[in-house]
């Protein structure tokens, strides 16, 4: 099947066109500035250089447009007519309580994602105006939301509730969702297939570090816990954002230097992580050529990143009563040979010990542990468009076998 995933932000698209039958990404590219001066599409088919449009794209109706003429294109293109797209999936942020998995986007879908837009204001309405997008461009192709909260669905109370009063969760739906769950389950899932395990017999911690950074405790295949939270702000220290915080502290800045709601948004989620710590950078290569060039605020940057890790991997582990298994992926996860050596550094009392020869000569999807190591460590490169393109054939070959239930909703985890 051929499928179209969208990622949509609220000036981008990336996408990527995916033949599930091959297992390859035909073509995949970006639309950037949509709505600003100097739009630009870039695009790659499978095997072929990248080519950039420069264009006036107002709006993701436009977008959408240019990215399937590109497709089309008797140069640059994959496909020779539109309905050689079989179906659309969607990457979708906020899921809510609403979804515990992946769904065909019926109407009654799409009232419910506009739903949690509260839930995350800056993320769902361009994930919405993609699916509309796709509707005026393709209103016969089927199309699927796979939501980044829906894998962390299961977690339990315990686990999601904050000390609040209960009346906040019951009018504001305030509780622990997480995000990134797309990629922990992918990487999870290739952990069992790695190790040889069934899923279900496995106590896993996956650590996604990206510029947004997460970790997931994956109990028998379920996301019992992770670290961020209501929003992508909790947990572990990221490249602009801060991560666990007295919460204190931010009414204290707001009162001390007259902030506005808005602005301290910025401070936390812009201005702060490693980027504020450091005061030179938020992406960690750039922290990593300044520590080996003797900056001791990088150092410290990279010492919180580190410390918090190690941190939630002791926790994750007494949450899960043990730990078989440890996955590095995202950029950092799967890049900094660094950042897995300080993370494993003196972990030998909870059974992880990196080799270092593996460590620092990884590439693609490789175990890093020692032999004496009992917990196995993985570097996974994550993969989170196919995990949206097979979801997406699997529901629609579902509804293809029979009709679609009501709501539309045929749910996988
Ligand atoms: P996003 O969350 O935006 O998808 P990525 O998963 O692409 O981010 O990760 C970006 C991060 O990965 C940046 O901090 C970047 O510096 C880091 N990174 C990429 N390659 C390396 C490397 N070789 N060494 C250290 N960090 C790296």
């Amino acid at each position: 099947m051929k499928i179209l995933v969208l990622n949509c932000g609220s000036s981008s698209i990336k996408y990527q066109f995916i033949d599930t039958e091959i297992a390859i990404t035909l073509a995949k590219g970006m639309v950037e500035r949509i709505g600003m001066a100097g739009a630009v599409l870039s695009h790659t088919p499978h095997g072929k250089e990248k080519i950039r449009i420069v264009g006036e794209i107002l709006d993701h109706t436009i977008a959408l447009e240019y990215v399937i003429a590109v497709l089309m294109s008797p140069n640059h293109g994959v496909i020779k007519e539109k309905e050689e797209i079989d179906a659309v999936g969607h990457r979708v942020v906020h899921g809510g309580e609403t979804f515990s998995g992946s769904v065909l986007i019926t109407n009654e879908v799409m009232r419910a994602i506009k739903e949690n837009i509260e839930l995350a204001p800056l993320h769902n309405p361009p994930n919405i105006k993609g699916i509309e997008a796709t509707m005026k461009h393709l209103p016969e192709t089927p199309q699927v939301a796979v939501f980044d909260t829906a894998f962390h669905s299961r977690m339990p109370s315990y686990a999601y509730h904050y000390g609040l009063p209960r009346t906040l969760y019951k009018r504001h739906k305030i509780r622990k969702y997480g995000f990134h769950g797309t990629s922990h389950r992918f990487v999870s899932q290739r952990a069992a297939f790695m190790t040889g395990y069934e899923i279900e017999d496995l106590k896993i911690i996956t650590a996604h570090l990206g510029n947004g950074a997460s970790m997931a405790a994956i109990k028998n295949g379920i996301s019992i816990d992770t670290t961020m939270g209501f929003t992508p702000l909790e947990g572990l220290l990221m490249g602009t954002r801060t991560g666990d915080m007295d919460p204190s502290v931010i009414l204290y800045i707001m009162g001390k230097e007259g902030l506005s709601l808005g602005e301290a948004n910025t401070l936390m989620n812009k201005h702060s992580g490693l980027l504020g710590i450091s005061g030179e950078s938020s992406d960690m290569r750039e922290i990593e050529e300044q520590i080996a060039e003797g900056n001791k605020r990088a150092k410290e940057a990279f010492d919180v990143f580190t410390y918090r890790i190690k941190k939630y991997i002791g926790a994750y582990a007494a949450a899960m009563g043990g730990l078989d298994v440890l996955v590095f992926t995202g950029g950092i996860g799967e890049n900094s040979v660094n950042v897995r050596k300080a993370v494993c550094d003196n972990m030998e009392f909870l059974g992880i010990e990196l080799d270092a020869n593996r460590n620092e000569n990884a590439n693609e999807e490789t175990e890093l542990s020692s032999s004496a190591s009992r917990v196995k460590i993985l570097k996974i490169p994550t993969n989170e468009e196919l995990v949206i393109a097979l979801d997406t054939e699997k529901i629609v070959n579902e509804i293809s076998r029979s009709e679609p239930p009501e709501d539309g909703t045929v749910a996988f985890n």
